[in-house]
């Protein structure tokens, strides 16, 4: 099974109450059952007893953790809880026994439309459909200028959270295909799902991409607004500080534009995406979804008047679905402000 290869973490999390604060999910369910500890409890016993495999109670719960990478991140020794859930959910699948919402949804990401391109030059935007959403798209567009852009296909980092590993690898290596056949030296996301994937999961799918590999914070890093930013709430994305080593692209082009960058709540170490790294929650569990945010909310100043940027696409469409908070991707900040 794959959750053989996390044993360690198993045997240091099961006894461990180190980072249960950090989880968002425990957080507002309040339930022991959503910590680090009480997974790799669960999943010893199936290290023993195989046939646990396929608990129901087990499965649900191992698809609503938030894998934000909290507490992988905060932790002495950075077990790794993250990859022990990831490696459940693909036995899961492979034992033909995911619970059959998981298995809709996973239908449903499976239908990938093909990937439109458009325009020319040496540097290629992803405008996947949340990037458009977010509004983060046609802002990074403004700012850009002249590239070229891909729409319309799927990445299969959704796939690979939900354990389709198989499939997952198959959407990959057509999109790693398509970003190919652009020629672009540089390729840039607003998505930082995507941006995971391109830098770390195609490495463990066995794939590559020859082109560099940016975020858009990354990208913009030289721009210039004409107005100061002023004060602004920054939340962390979970990929691109939890696991992309504290990533630091998108609070330098904020500072470098004027952002006096103010702490936001009183626990820095905190996931406040509303579950960014588990990519699909909010169709898995949306009402968990909701609480997360609610969460959020209620950890702001002045929730209707503070500025509040995020730069996971993700986290802005899920906060202004489910707040009243003045949430606002990096890119649409900087555009506001040129
Ligand atoms: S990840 Fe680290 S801190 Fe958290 S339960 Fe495991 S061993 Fe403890």
């Amino acid at each position: 099974m794959n959750i053989d290869k996390y044993i360690d973490s198993i045997k240091a999390c099961r006894f461990c109450f180190m980072c249960r604060h950090l989880s968002a999910i425990g957080n507002v369910t309040f339930t022991e059952a959503d910590t680090p500890r009480v997974r790799a409890s669960m999943l010893y016993g199936v290290t023993m007893y195989p046939e646990r495999l396929t608990d129901e109670d087990l499965a649900k719960t191992m698809y609503r953790s938030d894998l934000s990478g909290c507490c992988r991140r905060n932790c002495v020794n950075h077990y790794d809880e993250v990859g022990l859930t990831l490696a459940y959910r693909a036995d899961l699948v492979a034992a033909g026994a995911v619970p059959a919402n998981i298995k809709a949804i996973a239908d449903e990401l499976k239908k990938s439309p093909e990937w439109k391109v458009s325009g020319s030059g040496k540097v290629a935007y992803v405008a996947d459909a949340l990037s458009i959403e977010s509004g983060a798209a046609d802002a990074f567009l403004k700012l850009a200028g002249k590239v070229q852009v891909l729409k319309g296909g799927t990445c299969g980092k959704g796939l690979w959270v939900l354990g389709f590993r198989k499939e997952a690898k198959a959407l990959a290596s057509k999109f790693v295909k398509v970003l190919e056949g652009t020629k672009a030296t540089t390729i840039v996301v607003s998505h930082t799902g995507i941006y995971d994937l391109l830098v770390n999961t195609l490495a463990e799918m066995g794939l590559k991409l020859k082109a560099k590999v940016m975020h858009t914070s990354e990208y913009l890093a030289g721009i210039k607004t004409s107005k100061k930013l002023g004060n602004v709430y920054y939340l962390e994305s979970d990929f691109l500080r939890n696991y992309n080593d504290d990533y630091a692209f998108p609070k330098t082009l904020l500072r470098a534009n004027g952002a006096r960058l103010k702490a936001f709540s009183t626990n820095d170490e905190e996931s406040y995406s509303c579950g960014e790294g588990a990519l699909v929650l909010d169709r898995i569990e949306p009402e968990l979804v909701e609480k997360l945010a609610k969460y959020i909310e209620a950890r702001a100043e002045h929730p209707e008047k503070d500025v509040i940027a995020v730069a996971s696409p993700y986290t802005k469409i899920q906060l202004a679905k489910y707040t009243s908070l003045n949430v606002k991707t990096i890119e649409e900040l900087l555009a506001e402000a040129l």
